[in-house]
């Protein structure tokens, strides 16, 4: 199973991706975890990221697909992937297509968490004042939902097409919305 989480910016992805890690081993690609490792580690890749991420904006197509193609070299047993924070535009999205076809698989399943923009911003500033997160600050994050609807909301309709993409409400409880996650993941395609 190939899974992406899609939705904007603090729309709970990572959350709901790490308790799917836990119940069926499927394997977490979140490319912002790796960029913020990469940041961590001190890494040449860290410093040219930095200056992006701390703005809101979106590191060019090329690295992060790189960085997926990687983890799926060094998963080649997993039981599935989700995709948390990847794909985020067209070309990652036929990127992503390409990578899985040459390892004769495929993009199974989308699942759109549906949030209240507005609402998310609470989220966001929770999370700031817990975890500290540069990016979460109200005027970057500001910036990254206006990426998110510019360049990364396009891609529904090309997952629409293919009957593929479900909707779940992502401002329910984490619980109820797992469960929709859930459901959503066992309907056939
Ligand atoms: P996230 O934790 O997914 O919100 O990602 C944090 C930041 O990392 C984003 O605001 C971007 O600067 C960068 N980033 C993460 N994933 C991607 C991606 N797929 N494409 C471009 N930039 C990304």
């Amino acid at each position: 199973m190939n899974l992406i989480l899609f939705g904007p910016p603090a729309a709970g992805k990572g959350t709901q991706a790490k308790r799917l890690v836990e119940e069926y081993g499927y394997v977490q690609l979140s490319t912002g975890d790796m960029l913020r490792a990469a940041r961590a580690s001190g890494s040449e890749l860290g410093d040219r990221v930095a200056k992006i991420m701390d703005e809101g904006g979106l590191v060019s197509d090329e690295i992060v697909i790189d960085l997926i193609d990687d983890q799926l070299e060094q998963n080649k047993g997993a039981a599935g992937f989700i995709f948390d924070g990847f794909p985020r535009t067209l070309g990652q999205a036929k990127a992503l297509d390409d990578l899985l076809k040459s390892r004769g698989t495929q993009v199974d399943r989308v699942i759109r968490l549906v949030v209240d923009e507005d609402q998310l911003m609470a989220r966001v500033t929770k999370r700031f004042n817990e975890q500290g997160r540069k990016d979460d600050n109200p005027a970057t994050f500001a910036a990254r939902l206006e990426k998110y609807n510019q360049d990364t909301a396009p891609l529904l309709p090309f997952y629409a097409e293919r009957g593929i993409l479900r909707e779940v409400d992502g401002m329910a409880s984490i619980e109820a919305v797992k469960e929709g996650v859930e459901k959503a993941l066992k309907e056939t395609a």
